[in-house]
């Protein structure tokens, strides 16, 4: 499973490891040096032909499969993710720049999780049926759409490529599945595990290279039939541009710009230490994240002075070293970007208080993408700080006096994805949950995942839900068949 450095990533197409049609390769870097550490396949139609080809070969075999079958051979992915941790975890962790201990604690046995809960879920399926009154019925069958194609970001790179791998190949699907660019070792290793667990050649094809080249050319292309793409949302716009006029079946879960919203009767020690793991978890690099703090008025002071103390102490560095509580920003470009968030902040008359600046670290680090933990106030909710995606160790402070107002500040966004309510009035808990404009809402703890719940967001936050059924049935086509007696 280890790569020597530097790597020649290939295509997994087929069942086999090819380079990519045009022969070029892109670098991949290293975010904690910023060192080049290998190449990747700069692929783009040529080799999604060939990919789309080979799952043509392999679909009525996969299909058609015993479903014990196909969930025995997705269990054994599971087992083989589990028994490579480590070497994964390593590669997540150079690939991304995220601390070693989070991708061993969350990244790696989140993959495995996903291929488990599919593998055992289709053993399960029930479809429905709708007698007449008296003379017939109707049943639904679910059936495999054909060929899928799946695109996932850098952020959580395993994790979130098998959260849309499992549940389509568990349905019945073949996959085209891109990495992101930036992070696109996990992929790679996943096809060597695939190869191994006898996964049937050419039912999952991971094809590698540029959002541009080869996702445009995934969702160009005639015989894929469905996309889930998780992603920003302006490549979801484009996505939904190409894909809508073709009909194919989108599932879209973008960005977000997520609030949590803090009573001052909440259990305030354990609101303290979520928050802060809410804001700045993986670098603040997780789409679920905190990144607008809204604080009822009466602790806004006690809330602002506890909560910068113990932001201050955060440690950023060596993303190998236990003791980092945070490690790389993923890329010089997503650092850049940050940066210049920051200033807009300051421009618009944020005022810093911790954080704000780049790290510059030592030897081997010196070239590496750091960033202090930043947390800002005097931000009104309309400016860009308060309604732009940053994705980064970045937060905002904004007082509110009542509950209609710490209602109407959550939902001052574009966005819909998750938000945080932290207190013990179970009935303000309610009224707000049902009437925040988000897809996941979480009261009392952040980031407690059920993999049978709907996961997705409103707005500007995407189209569709993952997770559970919600899943199987984006993978799936539905027919109604009526029999009359
Ligand atoms: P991105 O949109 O730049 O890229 C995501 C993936 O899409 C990559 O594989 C990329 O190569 C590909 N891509 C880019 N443009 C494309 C196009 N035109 N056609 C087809 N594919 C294209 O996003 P990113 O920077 O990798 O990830 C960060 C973003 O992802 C943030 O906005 C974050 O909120 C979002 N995100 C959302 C969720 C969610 O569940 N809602 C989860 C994680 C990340």
């Amino acid at each position: 499973m280890q790569l020597t450095v530097p790597y020649h990533l290939e295509n997994f197409i087929g069942g086999h490891f090819v380079g990519p049609a045009s022969g070029n390769f892109i670098n991949n870097i290293n975010p904690a040096t910023g060192e080049v550490y290998g190449q990747i396949p700069d692929s783009h139609s040529k080799d999604i032909e060939a990919a789309v080809k080979a799952s043509k070969k392999a679909f009525a075999e996969w299909s058609n499969m015993p479903v014990e079958k196909r969930s025995a051979i997705l269990n054994k992915i599971a087992d083989l993710i589990d028994e490579n941790i480590d070497e994964l975890a390593i590669a997540e962790t150079t690939d991304n720049g995220k601390p070693l201990w989070l991708s061993k604690k969350m990244d790696i046995p989140r993959a495995s999780s996903n291929f488990r809960f599919f593998a055992t879920g289709i053993l399960h399926v029930a479809t429905e049926t709708h007698a007449m009154e008296s003379d017939g019925f109707n049943y639904t069958l679910r059936q495999p759409i054909g060929i899928v194609g799946c695109i996932s970001p850098w952020n959580l790179p395993l994790y979130l490529f098998t959260w849309k791998i499992a549940p389509a190949l568990a349905a019945g699907n073949c996959v085209i599945a891109k990495p992101s660019e930036v992070t696109p070792v996990t992929a790679y290793l996943l096809g060597k595990i695939c190869q191994e667990a006898g996964l049937p050649d050419g039912v999952l094809n991971i094809v590698h290279g540029t959002g541009t080249n080869c996702g445009e050319a995934i969702v160009k292309n005639t015989d894929i039939k469905a996309i889930s793409f998780t992603g920003s949302t302006k490549a979801g716009e484009r996505i939904a541009a190409i894909a809508a006029p073709m009909f194919k079946k989108l599932s879209l879960e973008l960005g977000g710009k997520n609030p949590s919203i803090i009573f001052a009767d909440c259990n305030w020690d354990k609101m303290m230490a979520e928050t802060i793991r809410s804001s700045f978890s993986n670098q603040g690099q997780i789409c679920l994240c905190t990144s607008r703090i809204l604080i009822e008025k009466k602790i806004y002071e006690k809330f602002k002075t506890e909560f910068v103390e113990k932001v201050k102490q955060l440690t950023v560095g060596d993303p190998f070293d236990d003791s980092s509580n945070q490690g790389a920003i993923v890329s010089k470009p997503h650092f850049d970007k940050l940066m210049h968030c920051i200033h807009t902040a300051k421009a618009e008359g944020g005022t810093i208080l911790c954080g704000g600046n780049a790290i510059q670290l030592d030897g081997k680090f010196a070239g590496g993408f750091f960033i202090e933990p930043t947390v800002i106030e005097n931000l009104g909710p309309s400016c860009t700080t308060n309604q732009e995606e940053i994705f980064g160790p970045v937060v905002t402070l904004q007082p509110f006096d009542s509950e209609a107002e710490a209602l109407q500040l959550a939902n001052a966004s574009h966005y819909g994805l998750a938000a945080c309510i932290w207190t013990q009035d179970i009935s303000v808990a309610h009224r707000l949950a049902a009437n925040i404009q988000s897809g996941i809402c979480w009261v009392n703890c952040w980031l407690v995942r059920d993999l049978r719940t709907p996961f997705g967001g409103m707005k500007n936050s995407g189209v569709g839900r993952e997770g559970g059924w919600e899943a199987l049935r984006f993978f799936t086509e539905t027919k109604n068949i009526c029999i009359q007696l």
